[in-house]
């Protein structure tokens, strides 16, 4: 095995980061193209991922500059019905826990197109939304949500306070991951939480990722696999603590994480995490060693099965569109000569093409019209919904292929 040199962590600062998997030098995993792009070269980047051995935190070992992934975003929050029931769901709790009143202000970080936000203005509460990407603040602006076009840090930070004041809430879904600057981050956190705020964040968490064996959650917007432990000591260096965490069963495992400054009650249930994790081996690198292992024979299996399928003539698509699907058709190098198309609920990924891989995305009505024998399940965490959706695609005899945590078929 070849050797790297360790590069540096983005919690602890220290140059102990080793490389445990390559998955290859890939496309911006939502950097989906249009026709007239097919002919331009794309940029690729390494996509290693790695474990510090000084703070257990598993991070990617090249990171991409944030602008070139977030400033025009195709990812929208309400195009799942689970993913927008859960984060009307979150706002709820957010404001019977935190005892909300109409003065006080929420800020979301990485708003989207102000799904989040809008379950919060239910409650009559002050919102904010802050989001790089133009398209999505045009989105929420939509519905009513008013939209920072920023990246979120200490300078945003400031700005915010000034103009509104500070927040006693501030939340981030699915956004954790995407930074590189965390202390810039914490620091912004810092500016413009009150006293007794509360920073609410939702992660994938490594600990399900290894469970589910989910190496497409790796991708290049994805800097940071969130575990407990880690995320206790970057909030330790800027005068923070995790007052409580749960995990949550959407998106196949997350963590929420409830941080306040120091001083406030800390829930038993961080002390529980963090041994469980020490239990789970996520402070040794031969767990993820193991999980690398893993991940290459998964490709070797599902190589098998479609190529199985496609001697035999059968005809294949794919369903769902998502990042991760980007990851698993680069690493497994499936095109369009073995994926006819992928179905897309998103019509702002319709009439494109898969980043690096270039195959089709149409409209979801095309399974019907055309009833391929097998859909390859990208999208393979929301598989419940999805064969729900399709069940006329079913009845009509067509099968399920879902790829992770193992190849199965389900007819
Ligand atoms: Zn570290």
């Amino acid at each position: 095995m070849t050797q790297t040199a360790r590069s540096r962590c983005i919690v602890c600062e220290q140059n102990q980061v080793e490389m445990f998997l390559d998955l290859g030098a890939t496309t911006l995993a939502n950097k989906f193209v249009t026709a007239e792009e097919l002919g331009n070269r794309e940029a690729s980047y390494p996509l290693q991922v790695g474990f510090c051995t000084e703070c257990a935190h598993v991070q990617l070992t090249v990171v991409v500059p944030p602008p070139e992934m977030f400033e025009h975003y195709l990812y929208i929050s309400s195009m799942s019905d689970t993913l927008k029931q859960h984060l009307y769901h979150l706002s709820d709790c957010v404001v019977e826990r935190l005892a909300l009143t109409a003065n006080d202000l929420v800020v979301d970080v990485g708003s989207n197109d102000g799904t989040l936000l809008s379950g919060f203005k239910r409650h009559g509460v002050r919102i904010l939304g802050v989001d790089p990407a133009e398209n999505l603040a045009a989105l929420a602006q939509k519905v009513g949500v008013e939209t920072l076009t920023a990246f979120f840090g200490a300078e945003t930070s400031a700005q915010i306070a000034g103009q509104y004041g500070r927040a006693k809430a501030i939340t981030a879904t699915n956004v954790f991951p995407h930074i590189p600057m965390l202390a810039d981050f914490v620091r912004g956190l810092d500016r413009l939480l009150t006293e007794d705020g509360t920073f609410i964040l939702e992660a994938h968490y490594l600990g399900d990722l290894l469970a589910a064996g989910a190496f497409d959650t790796v991708y290049h917007e994805h800097v940071s696999y969130w575990a407990l432990t880690p995320m206790v000591r970057l909030f330790q260096r800027f005068g923070f603590e995790v007052t409580d965490v749960e995990r949550l069963p959407v998106h196949h495992g997350q963590l929420r994480a409830w941080v306040r400054r120091r001083g406030f009650a800390v829930s038993e249930a961080v002390d529980a995490m963090l041994q469980a994790e020490k239990n789970m081996g996520m402070d040794q690198i031969e767990t993820f060693r193991s999980f690398a292992r893993q991940t290459m024979q998964l490709k070797e299996s599902l190589n098998q099965t479609v190529d199985t399928l496609l001697a035999q003539g059968k005809k294949i698509a794919g369903y769902g569109a998502p990042a991760k699907g980007s990851t698993l058709l680069s690493f497994l190098e499936i095109g369009p000569d073995r994926l006819r198309y992928i179905a897309d609920r998103s019509p702002l990924k319709q009439g494109r093409f898969t980043p690096g891989t270039h195959i089709p995305v149409v409209a979801t009505e095309r399974l019907l019209e055309d009833q391929p024998d097998y859909v390859l399940l990208l999208a393979w965490n929301f598989a419940e919904e999805i064969m729900a959706q399709q069940a006329e695609y079913r009845r009509r005899g067509g099968k399920f292929i879902i790829p992770v945590p193992q190849v199965q078929i389900v007819e």
